[in-house]
């Protein structure tokens, strides 16, 4: 039989690396290796009680059958409340879709938007799969670099010079996705100002909202809804990765387009986790401010021991992640990245596509035993006591 010729789509795909290193560190604890993964950003705490008591009742009552393309109008009541209780921004239930994570969220968005060869610029480092997205959809990812030495803050003035006539799009990640960079309101409301000037759309993807510590989180869409599409999710804020519920707010037309195009592909997202998300958004807030102090005693503990052991990393305001300068193992980030997992048994996402090279992502979603452990196994591969 002739070999099965793939597109060349998805010839040029990159499969997700905070994917396959997680996998791979999964494996590894499989085989009975004992490994400490700090590779994919997901919150170790379970999801609260009840969110899923939310679900179960939603099976015991029958609510496992096919929903609208995109939601139930439950959901997108609570989220539109959601985003006037804690956002300050107006959005009607048929300007919102539900979907599979923020992800399919993204994916739906580039794929209603780009045609070949538009342009969507893209502050770096950033998140592994938005090139990917946008290049899958056709479009060019046009970076916008970013440096440690200035907390990895965004320039408007930088953006602005990549405004081209093939331009479409500006995506914003605050807080950030991997540096925990937290824009300041002021590069926000350039960023809409320049889209306005030129007709753009901002898409701002804020799943971190509420994972911030000494900065305060500023929506996008308050600037300019009619030029914005908001993304957001239950996944992080309610550590609900696996119930895959993400969601878009933004201009009708351009939400019916994302409707159509999910209708088309996965009909709608899983009834029984939308259920249980209509819980998240209702119920208390104890559970996002008792993540947030953990995650701040976990970031503190993780920077100050990185820095302690030569692996130089800025402090972020935001996200879980820290971004280190692995200059100190001699060795480029996947070398690096491959020692510490073979070597030292701690797994970490290599800087490279997220255009940070000589750095490693290390996700501090995880206990502090488990970072102590982490920073004592690193500082011993280095001959180094943290
Ligand atoms: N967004 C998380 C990360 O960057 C989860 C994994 C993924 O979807 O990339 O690790």
């Amino acid at each position: 039989m002739a070999p099965i010729q793939l597109s060349e789509r998805v010839r040029k795909l990159k499969p997700s690396s905070t994917l396959a290193v997680t996998a791979r560190a999964m494996q590894l604890r499989r085989e009975g290796i004992d490994v400490i993964s700090m590779a994919a950003g997901e919150p170790d705490f379970d999801t609260p009680e009840h969110i899923k008591q939310a679900a179960v009742q939603a099976m015991r009552e029958g609510k496992t059958k096919y929903t609208p393309v995109q939601g139930v109008p439950e959901l997108r009541e609570a989220i539109a409340e959601k985003l006037k209780r804690e956002n300050g921004l107006t959005y009607r239930p048929d300007q919102i879709s539900v979907s599979t994570g923020g992800k399919q969220a993204l994916f739906n968005a580039f794929m209603a938007l780009l045609d070949p060869g538009d342009e969507v610029i893209v502050p770096a480092p950033y998140w592994v799969s938005y090139p990917e997205m946008i290049s899958f959809a056709g479009g060019v990812p046009v970076a916008v670099p970013t440096g440690a030495s200035a907390g990895y803050q965004l320039d408007p003035q930088a953006v602005a010079e990549r405004v081209g006539p093939k331009t479409r799009a500006i995506l914003i990640n605050s807080p950030a996705n991997p540096t925990g960079a937290v824009y300041p309101e002021e590069t926000i409301r350039r960023v809409v100002e320049i889209a306005a000037q030129h007709g753009l759309l901002v898409i701002t993807d804020e799943m971190y909202e509420h994972i911030i510590y000494d900065a305060v989180h500023v929506s996008a869409a308050s600037f300019g809804a009619e030029q914005v599409l908001t993304i957001n999710g239950a996944s992080k804020a309610y550590a609900m990765t696996g119930w895959r519920i993400g969601y878009a707010a933004g201009p009708k037309p351009l939400i019916d387009a994302m409707n159509a195009i999910q209708g088309q592909s996965t009909s709608n997202p899983n009834s029984i986790a939308q259920w249980a998300t209509i819980a998240a958004l209702s119920g208390s807030a104890a559970f996002i401010q008792m993540a947030r102090e953990q995650f701040r005693l976990r970031r503190d503990r993780i920077v100050a021991g990185l820095n302690a052991l030569g692996l130089s990393t800025p402090t972020p305001d935001g996200a879980f992640y820290v971004m280190a300068d692995i200059s100190a193992l001699h060795r480029d980030e996947l070398e690096a990245s491959r020692i510490l997992l073979e070597q030292a048994r701690v797994a970490v996402v290599p800087g490279t596509d997220f255009a940070a090279p000589g750095r490693v992502r290390l996700s501090y979603a995880t206990s502090l035993e488990q970072i102590a452990s982490a920073l004592e196994r690193i500082g011993q591969l280095m001959g180094v006591t943290a």
